[in-house]
């Protein structure tokens, strides 16, 4: 991936471009085929082969357990931090594996950010939350420009516009996770992962951000794992249900069925999905 390897403002120009230009001929963003995945001597996910398209929601759901958070951390390496992580696979981004030698996961990160469960803005004000990628990427344009815009993105403008340089974490829950959006779209980046962004939420908060991901979409591609199915009816457009299978005395998550999220929910092939269906909505 060539513009991985260019300097950090380089960068930041690259993915403005492809974050606002125009879809590509080929849709897909990102091309997973994971064939293993171990923690250790610990086989977690088998077989997740999918592809996921520009500008578009996936979510992934399944029980506890069965890998979703492992999958979407793989999508920019976020699981290279924990010791014993192995992937074979591969992950093409941009008709580049992400997992190839010559790839610095750090800038992987860059163009494929991530929001967490917890809400978890930095102990300073609402401004440097959300200039602190641009300051770490030595940005050169205007600071204040793209803290603004990213906010506006946010849906969070209005609420802080007057209180740019208070404490982050007098906000909301709810505010908190709209400014750790804002942070991460700050950079402009392609993708946005979100690990289950709404559990620690209010039903209020939790719809604000529902619509906010329906307004992103048309600039970012979102991947999302949730445990609440209502949500990924609402908000995708593509379901991917992994199950765990303990056939083998382990515990390894696999890809069960991937498709139209309203496929998956109303029409679904696999027998594990009709009868996973059946038992969270009986
Ligand atoms: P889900 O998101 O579907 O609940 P996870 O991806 O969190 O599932 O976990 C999948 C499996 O991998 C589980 O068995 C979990 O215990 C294990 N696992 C997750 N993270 C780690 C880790 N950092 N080290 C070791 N095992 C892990």
């Amino acid at each position: 991936m060539q513009d991985l390897e260019l300097s950090d403002n380089e960068q930041l120009r690259g993915y403005a471009t492809s974050a606002q230009g125009a879809p590509s001929h080929d849709s897909t963003l990102i091309d997973c085929d994971i064939d293993e995945l171990y923690y250790g001597k610990f086989k977690a996910v088998r077989d997740v082969e999918l592809k996921i398209r520009e500008r578009t929601i996936t979510a992934f759901i399944g029980p506890s357990g069965c890998g979703k958070s492992t999958v979407l951390r793989c999508f920019n390496r976020m699981n290279d931090i924990v010791s014993g992580f192995r992937l074979r696979g591969r992950l093409i981004f941009r008709n580049e594996d992400i997992y190839a030698s010559r790839i610095n996961p750090v800038a992987v990160r860059r163009h494929i950010g991530m929001v967490f469960q917890q809400p978890n803005p930095f102990a300073m004000s609402i401004y440097r939350n959300v200039a602190f990628g641009l300051h770490l990427n030595r940005y050169q344009g205007s600071v204040e420009e793209r803290v603004e815009v990213a906010l506006r993105q946010a849906v969070l403008w209005d609420e802080v516009k007057d209180k740019l340089r208070s404490s982050a974490l007098a906000l909301s829950g709810g505010q908190q996770q709209r400014l750790c959006i804002a942070r991460a779209v700050a950079t402009r980046p392609a993708v946005l992962l979100m690990d289950e962004p709404c559990s620690a939420l209010d039903p209020v908060a939790t719809r604000r951000i529902e619509e906010l991901m329906a307004e992103l979409k048309k600039r970012y591609t979102i991947a999302i794992v949730t445990h609440n199915l209502e949500q990924a009816k609402r908000v995708a457009d593509m379901t991917a249900f992994l199950y765990v299978d303990i056939s083998a005395g382990g515990r390894t998550g696999y890809l069960v069925e991937y498709g139209p999220t309203q496929a998956i929910f109303e029409d679904p092939k696999a027998e594990r999905t009709k009868e996973y269906m059946r038992g969270v909505f009986s």
